[in-house]
């Protein structure tokens, strides 16, 4: 029986309960069939990921109950991904594989050439959820509501580093850039800006120039569209900056196979 891997909200310790949301138990009781018992695997994004069982709690209600812990939860690395919101299958494109690439942030922007009124900040969340379970992830990246460029640069964050993807030949090759940073910038907290399909406006590029720590980079000499410049920078910034320097955990190989039901 292979085993349901589930992000909740509750605090979890050895032998404690999680309650299980109505979907969850949807998921598990009518879409896998799943009896009382069923080996499940539970984190929520602050104490690490735990072997539980299902548990019924009268006819509709079910929770996991708690065994060992499997994985302590781990830093990560702290990195938002700015982007201008695009159409649905796309947007939602950018949610999933953005939690699959480890951004810590998910921040639509609304920008001049922006043309997409609504974001469905709870569909990207749910998205972004599925995606950190099936990931193995110990994280749900947090997903906000969008926000205007002006109003985001007005609030930087002070010592978040800035890599603005700039279309316009602005700035050196990316991985040039971050292959050449120092140990402290390494360790610092990073965001990754793309602008809409149709680019940045001037004065949003001379604007996010005036962010203190920020550089501009390529991507490479075609213009990509938005979700692929969004993915492909992330991408590059895990693997020259992130934790995709570390080798993959033995634990992916053991852990496979000890994932025996509890
Ligand atoms: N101005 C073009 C347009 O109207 O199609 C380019 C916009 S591009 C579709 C969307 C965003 O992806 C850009 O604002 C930029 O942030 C990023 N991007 C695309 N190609 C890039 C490249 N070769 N180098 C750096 N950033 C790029």
């Amino acid at each position: 029986m292979s085993v349901s891997r589930l992000f909740v909200e509750s605090d979890l310790a050895a032998g404690s309960e999680a309650p299980l949301n109505e979907a969850q138990i949807h998921y598990l009781r009518h879409v896998m069939r799943r009896p009382d018992g069923a080996p499940l695997l539970v984190f929520n994004g602050r104490d690490g990921e735990w072997r539980a069982a299902l548990e019924s709690h009268g006819k509709k209600a079910a929770v996991a109950r708690l065994g060992e812990r499997t994985r302590e939860q781990v830093a990560e690395p702290d990195v938002w991904l700015c982007f201008a919101p695009v159409k649905r299958a796309r947007i939602d494109y950018i949610a999933e594989k953005a939690t699959e690439l480890g951004a810590s942030a998910l921040q639509p922007v609304v920008t001049h050439h922006t043309n997409v009124e609504r974001v469905n900040v709870e569909r990207l969340r749910a998205n972004a959820i599925e995606a950190a379970e099936q990931t193995e992830r110990l994280t749900v990246p947090e997903v906000r509501a969008p926000v205007d460029l002006a109003r985001l640069l007005a609030d930087w964050p002070k010592g978040r580093r800035l890599l603005m993807c700039d279309e316009t030949g602005g700035g050196p090759p990316i991985a040039e850039m971050l292959s050449g940073l120092d140990a402290s910038a390494r360790v610092a907290p990073w965001a990754i800006v793309v602008g809409p399909e149709g680019g940045f406006a001037p004065a949003e590029l001379a604007a996010l120039r005036r962010i203190k720590d920020v550089t501009a980079v390529g991507l490479g000499p075609r213009i990509l569209r938005a979700d692929t410049a969004a993915l492909a920078a992330l991408a590059c910034w895990q693997a020259l900056v992130g934790d995709w320097r570390r080798p993959t955990p033995r634990l992916a190989a053991d852990y496979r196979t000890s994932r025996a039901p509890v």
